[in-house]
């Protein structure tokens, strides 16, 4: 690893006090004083701003004044939203400087890392702006009896969608979802994580200049357990997004009040690099797929089964690769790799890796805290040798981690990668891409990427992206991402006869008749 810049005096600055005070004046809040959580930089330590410490009562201001605006902005056109949305695309763009620097001050990640946030929200935006229409549009179904019964099938919103996202990608999260739960005719309130609110403030600033009503998207800052609980309580839908141990609750409480949920959850995310793979592709891929935003990315790669006849080639280019990764602390593209964003998160990463290596794993590359780089920072680690003992072989590590396995057959590495209580995304890699995607099949994860580690499936935004076990339910991108934020009503509207027994008519009458008209659909193809 090249040991570039130090945190301190390389050119990092601070958010603009004018730009927070902004930002904070997007928060909703009920009268009365208010604590203020403070936000730390994890490239320096020092502190950026401070955020309230927002109560129930902000909440369920929220709640009221959302649930007000819906009614309105549900009987806005899809077009007049679709402008609202393209006009804050457009934005977005223009000012990507300012919150790839709130991005990288709030979760220390590469600006090239940050830099996948705005591309990623500006394709879903783009998306749901243009299809939102079409994906929701009434639909012709087949009535009860042909001719005489007209179906349709509508989409209402379901009302408040509650919106709760972790901090690793606070831009992305805190938009892509919202944006389909918005074009479907719902208001949002979203609770951002702790450490990464203004990011997530500076999206909802953005989307009020845009033209979006403010009351239709409201924003409650500040305790996860507190507030997440909270608008859980209230909300008529859950949109979530974090740990599979949050998730159980949330879907606890869903449960209870009858409301539905999706939930995106943690993974141990394999890749699969095939006998005839292009060894230098893979080495890429795997460097992409698993210190990208230094690891914690729900569909990172920490498992990497190869094929043992190209086991050490792969391992020491991988290593090497890895070694040579450029991280440090800076507001420019010229790092490769960022920090971690919390100090809970770097225990978490360290003790996972001193587990592995005190139970008899090998580092090839990495494996240690760099406090000369920032104090968040830990370096890219690849270790081979881990075993079931080991925290990290099961355990989602959500760091720059990842553990290298030889195999001897494609059924084993199938079995091995499948051994897992999550399913969120793997990665095979092979020059015979009908055969990967083939066995992509046997993989039991909702996404997997042939020839690359998760940027194919996660960019496909026509198509849904979620988790299968205990990575999930449900899925955001495509259809499926916004339909889930809606209701169905079913109308028929009946014609000339009644759909029972005809006033008058013999019942056994009927009967008689009605099976001959039965026997008869029988043989008729529909
Ligand atoms: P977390 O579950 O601790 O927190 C996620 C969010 O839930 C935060 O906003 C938090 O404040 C809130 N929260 C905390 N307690 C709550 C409660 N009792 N009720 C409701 N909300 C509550 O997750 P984290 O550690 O911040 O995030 C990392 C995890 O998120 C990893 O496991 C990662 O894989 C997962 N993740 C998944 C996806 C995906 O799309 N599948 C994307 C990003 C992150």
């Amino acid at each position: 690893m090249q040991a570039t810049s130090k945190a301190e005096g390389s050119g990092l600055g601070c958010p603009a006090a004018a730009m927070l005070d902004r930002l904070s004046s997007q928060i909703t809040l009920a009268s009365g004083p208010h604590e203020t959580i403070a936000v730390r930089a994890p490239y320096t330590g020092a502190a950026i701003g401070a955020i309230p410490a927002g109560t129930v009562a902000d909440l369920e201001l929220a709640m009221q004044r959302a649930r007000a605006a819906q009614a309105a902005w549900s009987k806005c056109t899809f077009a007049a939203r679709a402008e609202i949305f393209l006009g804050f695309h457009d934005l977005l763009l223009e000012r990507q400087d300012e919150v790839l620097d709130l991005i990288q001050w709030e979760t220390g990640k590469a600006r090239r890392h940050a830099f996948e946030e705005v591309l990623d929200t500006a394709i879903v935006t783009r998306y749901y702006a243009r299809r939102a229409e079409g994906l929701l549009r009434p639909r012709r179904r087949k009535g009860a009896f042909p001719l005489l019964t007209r179906t349709r099938e509508f989409k209402s919103p379901v009302g408040v969608v509650g919106l709760i996202v972790p901090w690793n990608y606070p831009l992305n999260l805190a938009v892509t979802d919202a944006v389909p739960a918005l074009m479907a005719g719902n208001a949002v309130v979203l609770k951002p994580d702790v450490q990464t609110s203004f990011t997530a403030l500076w999206a909802v600033d953005l989307l009020r200049q845009a033209g979006l009503p403010p009351d239709v998207f409201g924003v409650v800052t500040g305790d996860g357990p507190l507030l997440g609980a909270a608008l859980a309580d209230r909300a008529d839908y859950v949109m979530f997004t974090g740990s599979t141990r949050t998730g159980r609750l949330v879907a606890r409480q869903a449960a209870e009040r009858l409301i539905g949920c999706s939930l995106e959850l943690g993974g141990k995310n394999p890749m699969i690099v095939l006998a005839d793979a292009d060894v230098d592709a893979a080495v890429y891929g795997a460097i992409q797929g698993c210190f990208a935003s230094a690891g914690q990315v729900c569909v990172s790669i920490e498992r990497i089964y190869v094929h043992q006849s190209i086991a050490e080639r792969f391992l020491a280019k991988f290593a090497e690769r890895a070694r040579g990764l450029k991280v440090g602390a800076s507001l420019d593209y010229s790092m490769e790799m960022g920090s971690l964003t919390g100090e809970r998160q770097l225990r978490h990463v360290e003790e996972h890796v001193t587990d592995a290596v005190a139970k008899g794993a090998v580092v090839l590359a990495g494996g240690r805290r760099r406090p000369d780089l920032g104090p968040l920072f830990y370096e890219p680690t690849v270790l081979t040798g881990v075993t079931g003992e080991m925290r990290l072989y099961a355990e989602e590590t959500f760091g720059p981690v990842v553990a290298v396995y030889p195999f001897a057959g494609e059924a084993e590495a199938v079995e091995r990668a499948n051994a897992t209580r999550y399913g969120l995304n793997a990665s095979i890699w092979t020059r015979d891409t009908a055969h990967g995607a083939e066995l992509a099949q046997e993989i039991r994860a909702g996404n997997v990427n042939v020839n690359e580690s998760y940027a194919a499936t996660w960019g496909s935004v026509d198509a849904p992206c979620g988790g299968r076990k205990e990575s999930g339910m449900r899925a955001r991108h495509g259809a499926e991402g916004i339909l889930k934020f809606t209701e169905t009503q079913t109308v028929a509207v009946q014609r000339l006869a009644p759909v029972g027994v005809p006033d008058g008519m013999d019942a056994k009458v009927y009967a008689r008749w009605m099976t001959r008209l039965m026997k008869l659909l029988r043989r008729i193809r529909e």
